[in-house]
């Protein structure tokens, strides 16, 4: 079995639903809470420090021999760790596992990094649970403001503060974050193709050159329920 194997195998069971086969693992979940022990873990056994900076995106550096203070201008490559509802197993962990499959083949070569190294998870990148993508990032950036992410709601109607208080952390520290910008020199992700085009080209793995943009719309519609088909179309709303 490769490093990639191993890693691979540890999270197979981690959020996957007994009849789906899916994988549902949403942001702040026990499967999301078990998942981050799992990135501890697997950091701490290669002697990788771990951070979960104020939005609950995860960090794991290896740092050159000798360096001191903040890492700065660091290569970062990961992905994230929570999925859509019944969503595909590749869809993010592939490139955290993979991350951490590199660094031991690197070390196995006996290369030794001159510039700070880490591997991230981002926190609730789909999106799944409160609605909006990319909370972890969105905030870190930025582009979504903490007043807006805290009252974000689920089905339950459980809020992200909530959820986050429940799972330990303090929804009140969430927030932009300026350091980041000088941690991040270079940023690699491996994903999933998830349509068709690799498949096309008969390529196994592809570099790309945009991505796709996509936004959440919510509407409300006022008017006068009826059945679709009986309602003449002088009498609709
Ligand atoms: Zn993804």
């Amino acid at each position: 079995m490769t490093a990639f194997d191993t890693l691979w195998a540890s999270i197979l069971d981690v959020g996957k639903h007994p009849t789906t086969g899916g994988y549902r693992r949403f942001a702040w979940s026990d499967a999301d809470l078990t998942l981050r022990e799992w990135f501890r873990g697997c950091a701490a056994e290669r002697g990788m420090d771990v951070e979960e900076d104020r939005n609950g995106n995860l960090w794991a550096w290896w740092l050159p021999v000798g360096w001191e203070g903040d890492p700065t201008d660091a290569f970062v490559t990961g992905s994230h760790l929570d999925s859509v509802p019944d969503g595909g197993a590749f869809d993010g962990p592939l490139g955290v596992v993979s991350a951490f499959a590199a660094v031991d083949l690197v070390r196995e070569r006996g290369i030794v990094p001159t510039v700070p190294i880490a591997i991230t998870a981002f926190s609730d990148e789909e999106g799944a649970r409160f609605g909006v993508a990319c909370v972890g990032s969105q905030l870190t950036t930025g582009a979504l403001a903490p007043q807006r992410a805290l009252g974000l709601r689920d089905r339950d109607g459980i809020t992200l503060a909530e959820a986050m208080t429940r799972a330990g952390r303090v929804p009140e520290h969430i927030g932009t974050d300026p350091t980041l910008v000088d941690r991040v020199g270079v940023y690699v992700e491996l994903h999933v193709e998830q349509g068709r085009a690799l498949d096309l080209v008969d390529a196994p793995v592809a570099v790309a050159s945009s991505i796709w943009p996509h936004g959440r719309w919510q509407f409300t519609f006022t008017g006068e329920a009826n059945h679709a088909g009986a309602t003449r179309l002088v009498d609709r709303r």
